[in-house]
């Protein structure tokens, strides 16, 4: 683990992580939207604007269908429905939630339970989605924490069918935007794309590499959530995802509490700033970012190193950067 020390940067911002484009790009095809509650934009370079339009168009398709199905804010989707049913013993779900159920679940084994899309009634009790936000009793964590555990599911494939305990919930804000990337990805090959950046608030996707460069160049936000980046990521057939207290807080008391919680103590983390991770997939990245954040970057990089192709960088809240993995030159930070 390599670890560096930065100024503080001290100025305002969104979202985790941004394409920087060239002066001297010869001009992609993009298309956006307002999905999952932000902003998805795909580039598109090499192909002609009508089939880009089309192949955009079908890709952010896609994401809308997918939000229709995993999003706990929609109250008729799929996974609303599951949580729903959690005294009903098993329910049959669709091929594609299973699966998704099941994925995640992989990242809780390679995490050792730091990532787990379970821990849903801890994020309602501590008032994230929706309710008042407030310091949660030692007793309510813990009971709480009955309802929480991923080894507490059943998953039967030959059914196609999930057991959930009485009262357990399933959030999948932590992986389903990855999810929804890489089929954006999928699409856009399927239409023969093969130069291209689908940007979901963050998670990213890169196909290939912008004409005339070897690398999409994205940009590292400044963690405390101040405007401007703090170093750069050379991407290409990659996934990337970031997660960072400073996207998704809430305030109790005057002191600020992060969205991501450890699923083992019911708390939430506030010692790391922001984690990125470098993946094969965007989901991979997308679900590894939120364990990595829980796990801190030394069982962080434990874990990354059992992990094929992943990669990782900390901002800690004392302004240094950890990072660990083979970032070799793709890793520049300021
Ligand atoms: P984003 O909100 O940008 O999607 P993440 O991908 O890091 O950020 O997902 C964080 C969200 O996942 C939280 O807002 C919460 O809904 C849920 N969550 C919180 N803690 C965990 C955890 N330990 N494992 C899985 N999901 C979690
Ligand atoms: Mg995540």
């Amino acid at each position: 683990m390599k670890r560096i020390q930065r100024a503080a940067v001290i100025i305002y911002a969104s979202a985790s992580l941004l394409f920087l484009s060239s002066c001297s790009d010869q001009s992609p095809y993009s298309k956006e939207t307002f999905v999952m509650g932000t902003k998805a934009v795909i580039t598109i370079y090499g192909l002609g604007e009508k089939e880009a339009s089309e192949a955009a168009g079908e890709a952010l398709h896609e994401l809308h269908r997918i939000e229709s199905v995993m999003s706990n804010w929609i109250s008729e989707s799929e996974i609303s429905m599951l949580n729903g049913r959690s005294k009903d013993g098993p329910v049959r779900v669709s091929d594609e939630l299973f699966e998704i159920i099941e994925a995640a679940f992989e990242y809780s084994r390679l995490t050792s339970g730091a990532f787990d899309i379970t821990a849903r009634p801890l994020v309602k009790l501590w008032g994230f989605q929706g309710g008042e936000p407030r310091l949660p009793s030692s007793e309510e964590i813990d009971s709480t924490l009955a309802i929480v555990g991923y080894h507490r599911v059943i998953l039967d494939r030959d059914e196609m069918t999930v057991t959930l305990p009485p009262g357990m919930q399933i959030d999948l804000a932590g992986i389903g935007k990855g999810y929804g990337v890489d089929r954006c990805a999928s699409i856009l090959k399927e239409h023969g794309v093969t130069s291209a950046l689908v940007n979901l608030s963050g998670n990213m996707f890169a196909i290939g590499s912008p004409k005339g460069r070897d690398y999409w160049s994205i940009g590292i936000r400044e963690p405390h959530g101040e405007e401007g980046i703090v170093g750069k990521l050379l991407l290409r057939d990659e996934g990337v995802a970031t997660s960072g207290n400073y996207e998704n807080f809430i305030m109790i008391d005057g002191q600020k509490y992060g969205h991501i919680i450890d699923p083992s103590t019911g708390r939430t983390i506030d010692h790391i700033l922001a984690v990125t991770v470098v993946a094969p997939s965007a989901l991979a990245a997308d679900a590894l970012s939120t364990g990595m954040f829980v796990l801190g970057p030394e069982a962080g990089a434990a874990a990354a190193a059992k992990i094929p192709g992943v990669k990782v960088v900390y901002a800690l809240v004392d302004d240094t950067f950890e990072f660990t993995g083979n970032f070799g030159k793709s890793l520049l930070l300021d």
